[in-house]
Formats: structure tokens, C-alpha cells, sequence
């Protein structure tokens, strides 16, 4: 999954989608899932692009509520209506620099699902965390605060990136075992939360992978896929990881 942040005109956006889908119906075979998730202004004209194709469409954020008067906010369903599948909630981005709080990060997930979107949710330690020995701590906080707003039911399709922060944009990355021992404790807690999730929920790794780095962490048992910042935007770079993964 291609979390482009705050990067890409419209039109650039456009061209990446036009020239993905000419590269994977040269490459013919089938790729894994695709999800790309670019700015608000590029999410409908990137739709559009990908109207018909295997390749997914998601936002980065979203507001609570349908509509009203909140000046500069975007519902789920207003995503949802521009061509939005899939929306990342609770990226430590949106959690340090826009103070989102695990409380806020539940109800949005909630509204995603009521906005008809899947859900991505982004749990991972901080640097200062990670050193203090209490990663395993910080992501099942961060997953119970779901608890009070997102039914059993829900739970089955949520979709979890662990994430740890020291590594998002680091060139740093864990030992590809380590991460996967925190995504074998996510699923374990997300199994105690809704039986079943545990093994339905799809868990990814992020942080700083790219097309050298990406395999080992596709090889680990507990890690169903990527998402994947600054290396998302290069088409050749993004292809390179999707075949790396298989
Ligand atoms: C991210 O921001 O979700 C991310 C994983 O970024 P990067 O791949 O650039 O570390």
C-alpha cells in the first residue's frame, strides 16, 4: 500500500496511475493487492485512473462526522463518493503533528466503517517507547482504544500496519523477525478483542522499506504486506516492491 503523504501534483498523480497500469498489463501476471492512497485534491481524478483495474484507491484521513459546519473537513462519505475503498487512520504523522489521540483514532475508525471504507490502522512505538522495552505495550493501547466504538463484526476487516515510528522515513528498519514478533502480538490481541480476527485481519509492516529491503519482511509468517511511504513514489520502485513481495 502507497501512503504518497503530502507529495504529487494532481496531474503527477494521474501520470503514475496511467503509467502502473500500463507497466502491470505489460508484466500480464497477477500482482498482489495495490492500494495507492495520494493527497485529498488527487483521490477522485487517481479513481478515475484506476476505474476498472485491480488497483486500489484509499484517503489518508479522515473528519468524524457525515456534514455540518466544520470548516475544512472531509467526511468518510465524501471520500467515499470520490472514489475512495480504503482510508489509513491513526498514522503516527496525524498522531504527533495534528495531536490525534487513541480516543479520536477509535471513533475514526468507527466512521470509516460506517462510511462504507476499510480501515488501516497504524499502531507503532516511538523511538523513546522502543528503548524503554514497551513496543508491545504501546500497539495493544493503541488497539483497544478501537474497543469502545468497533463492533466483533468490524473488527474481522480491519486492516493493521505496525508501524514503528523511529523507522517511518528513517532509512532505519527493525530486525524483519522483531517486527514480525510484534505483528504475531497484534494478532494476538486483536484475537482477544474479536475471536477470529487474529487470522482474518491482514497485518503490513512500514517503515522506511523499499524494493532491496522489502522480502525478508514478506517472508515472515505474521506480515501479510507493506505500507510504504517515500519508496511508493516511483512507479519502478513500486512495482519492484509488489514483485519482491510475492
Ligand atoms: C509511512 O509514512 O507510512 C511510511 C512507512 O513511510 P516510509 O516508507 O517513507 O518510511
Amino acid at each position: 500500500m502507497a501512503n504518497w503523504k503530502m507529495h504529487k501534483t494532481v496531474e503527477e498523480g494521474r501520470a503514475f496511475g496511467r503509467h502502473l497500469i500500463r507497466r502491470l498489463s505489460e508484466a500480464g501476471d497477477q500482482p498482489p493487492t495495490l492500494v495507492v492512497c495520494p493527497t485529498l485534491p488527487g483521490l477522485w481524478p487517481l479513481a478515475r485512473e484506476f476505474a476498472g483495474t485491480p488497483v486500489g484507491v484509499g484517503a489518508q484521513n479522515l473528519d468524524l462526522g457525515r456534514e455540518g459546519a466544520l470548516t475544512g473537513a472531509v467526511s468518510g462519505y465524501l471520500l467515499r463518493e470520490a472514489g475512495a475503498q480504503f482510508v489509513i487512520i491513526g498514522h503516527s504523522e496525524r498522531r504527533q503533528v495534528f495531536h490525534e489521540t487513541d480516543d479520536v483514532i477509535g471513533q475514526k475508525v468507527a466512521q470509516a466503517y460506517q462510511s462504507r471504507l476499510r480501515p488501516i490502522l497504524c499502531v507503532g512505538e516511538s523511538a523513546q517507547e522502543y528503548r524503554q522495552g514497551s513496543t508491545l505495550s504501546v500497539v495493544e493501547r493503541q488497539l483497544q482504544a478501537l474497543a469502545p466504538y468497533v463492533d466483533d463484526k468490524m473488527m474481522q476487516t480491519l486492516i493493521v500496519a505496525y508501524e514503528p515510528v523511529w523507522a517511518i522515513g528513517t532509512g532505519e528498519v527493525p530486525e524483519p523477525g522483531q517486527a514480525n514478533h510484534v505483528a504475531a502480538a497484534i494478532r494476538e490481541v486483536l484475537d482477544r478483542m474479536a475471536p477470529g480476527s487474529g487470522e482474518n485481519v491482514p497485518v503490513l509492516y512500514g517503515g522506511s522499506v523499499n524494493a532491496k529491503n522489502i522480502r525478508p519482511f514478506m517472508g515472515e509468517k505474521d506480515i501479510d504486506g507493506a505500507l510504504v511511504g517515500g519508496a511508493s513514489l516511483q512507479v519502478e520502485e513500486f512495482l519492484a516492491m509488489a514483485r519482491n513481495s510475492c
